[in-house]
């Protein structure tokens, strides 16, 4: 196992910029997921490490090597692609050992390590199969295995569970979550589901358009996101945000928008200082925080009732503010009243999350 370091690398496709002087470490043993929205530059990033494309700017390196213009065959890397990539004229036994077999291993060896790795992945009763004869979540197994097959200094995965259905894609992700506690890998893992990476990652780089916004450990990018733009992407149904206007007297923080009652927040000396009064904040606060008004909340934020979806343990209540922005709280349905028109939720100065016009998080 290895580390992999990006040394202010930048990738341009023409004049345009696919990355961004990306400066980040993977370490020794972790798990990496790169997340954001499609066309931010994840798959691009993780190509650089294959050596599949080339940085224009910068140094890529995998442990103590510099493999910025290293062929790919040399880096000591596997993959496992979206979509496999199984060669169907081979069957399970064949296409796992295959690595083994372009590095010249006997065939004896190749099967019984090819046996050993299905066996792990509990595919081990198929190796006679075609690829054409097994299921999806199957053939997910068999291009992992053969990316175990040979030891590696890093593990590249490429949206690797996007095209299993829902249940399979809960049981893979359980499975590879496991097989990191098991092996410790060094990974790096591509991925626009911000539930997967939660999941799975030891840190998660959240990408926006070309640069790495936040990275951090996944609860840190979820309990305090870098930007909106993170609280936005990370978390499900995502972050409240609203616009609001901050006014700062007698040292105390006061916010003010349409429908919405905040006690006084107390802030530094240096933050009272950087909120000018009168300047165009947004305040944050997940759905999880916010609770049915009962009266005895510091703050609350009122609207029309809009909708009320049950989900079994929990019910997301939506309300709608007269300025048509919506607010949604994840309320436990033992917690749950009868709602309809006008409805209050509360939330303490505890779970408030505050960004500048920015949208870059201001530290309270
Ligand atoms: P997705 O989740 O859709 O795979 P991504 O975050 O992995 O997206 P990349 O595939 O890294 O995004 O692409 C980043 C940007 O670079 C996109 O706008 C894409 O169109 C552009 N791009 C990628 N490869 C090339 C190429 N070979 N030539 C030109 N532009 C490219």
């Amino acid at each position: 196992m290895a580390s992999v370091s990006f040394d202010s690398v930048t990738k341009r496709f023409g004049d345009f910029t696919a990355v961004s002087n990306l400066g980040i470490t993977i370490g020794d043993g972790e798990f990496v997921c790169l997340l954001g929205p499609s066309g931010c530059g994840k798959t691009t990033t993780l190509r650089m490490i294959a050596g599949l494309e080339t940085p224009s700017a910068g140094r890529v390196m995998i442990g103590e090597r510099d493999v910025t213009f290293m062929h790919p065959k040399d880096r000591k890397i596997s993959m496992v692609f979206q979509d496999y990539a199984l060669y169907p004229h081979m069957n399970l036994a064949d296409n796992i050992a295959y690595p083994l077999k372009v590095r010249g291993e006997s065939q004896e060896k190749r099967h019984a390590r090819a046996r050993e790795v299905a066996d792990i992945l509990k595919i081990g009763q198929l190796l006679e199969r075609m690829p054409s004869q097994i299921s999806g979540g199957q053939q997910q197994r068999t291009s992992l295995a053969r990316a175990l097959v040979y030891p590696s200094d890093v593990y590249l995965f490429d949206e690797p569970l996007s095209n299993l259905d829902a249940k399979l894609r809960l049981e893979a992700r359980g499975f590879l979550n496991h097989l990191q506690r098991d092996l410790g890998m060094t990974a790096v893992y591509v991925t626009h589901d911000q539930a997967e990476a939660m999941a799975l990652a030891t840190r998660i780089a959240v990408m926006d358009a070309g640069i790495v916004v936040q990275y951090a450990p996944p609860l840190e990018v979820y309990r305090r996101p870098a930007t909106t733009f993170v609280a936005n992407f990370v978390g499900n149904p995502p972050m409240n945000l609203l616009p609001v206007e901050a006014m700062i007297s007698d040292g105390a923080l006061h916010l003010k928008a349409v429908g919405l009652a905040t006690a006084p927040l107390r802030v530094t000396r240096a933050a009272a200082k950087a909120l000018e009064s009168g300047k165009s904040l947004t305040l944050g606060v997940r759905p999880e925080h916010l609770s049915l008004a009962s009266g005895g909340e510091e703050n609350t934020i009122a609207g029309q009732l809009f909708a009320n979806e049950n989900m079994g343990p929990e019910a997301l209540v939506t309300l709608e503010r007269e300025d048509a922005a919506r607010f949604t709280a994840r309320i436990f349905t033992d917690e749950m009243v009868a709602l309809e028109g006008r409805v209050t939720l509360g939330f303490s100065s505890d779970h408030i999350h505050l960004f500048d016009e920015r949208g870059l998080r201001l530290p309270l």
